[in-house]
């Protein structure tokens, strides 16, 4: 008798894991594309994005790899956080 329960435990249990495998993508797609070129992620607020000024931008990458021509840019999470870490190393260069 006790095999059969087993098995039915084994079954409920895997039709569990697959429903929680598909939330990679839960958030829609943006509006604003990031401004550093070649990269295709979102820089809305929604996504983490950032709205930076385009003299400070340009102190991190060059001037060709920025996209755009007004005075602030919108960049996205990650390049977000690559340009607050230049900027902290920056700032701790000040022998
Ligand atoms: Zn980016």
């Amino acid at each position: 008798m006790g095999f059969k329960a087993k098995a039915r435990k084994a079954k409920q249990g895997a039709g569990k894991d697959d429903g929680r495998k598909r939330r990679s993508r839960d958030l829609p797609d943006g509006e604003k594309p990031c401004a550093i070129k070649g990269c295709d992620n979102w820089a809305d607020k929604s996504h983490g994005g950032r709205s930076i000024a385009f003299d400070n931008l340009a102190e991190v990458w060059e001037d060709e790899e920025l996209v755009g021509e007004s005075r602030r840019l919108q960049i996205c999470k990650p390049h977000y956080r690559h340009y607050k870490k230049e900027k902290k190393d920056d700032e701790s260069q000040t022998w």
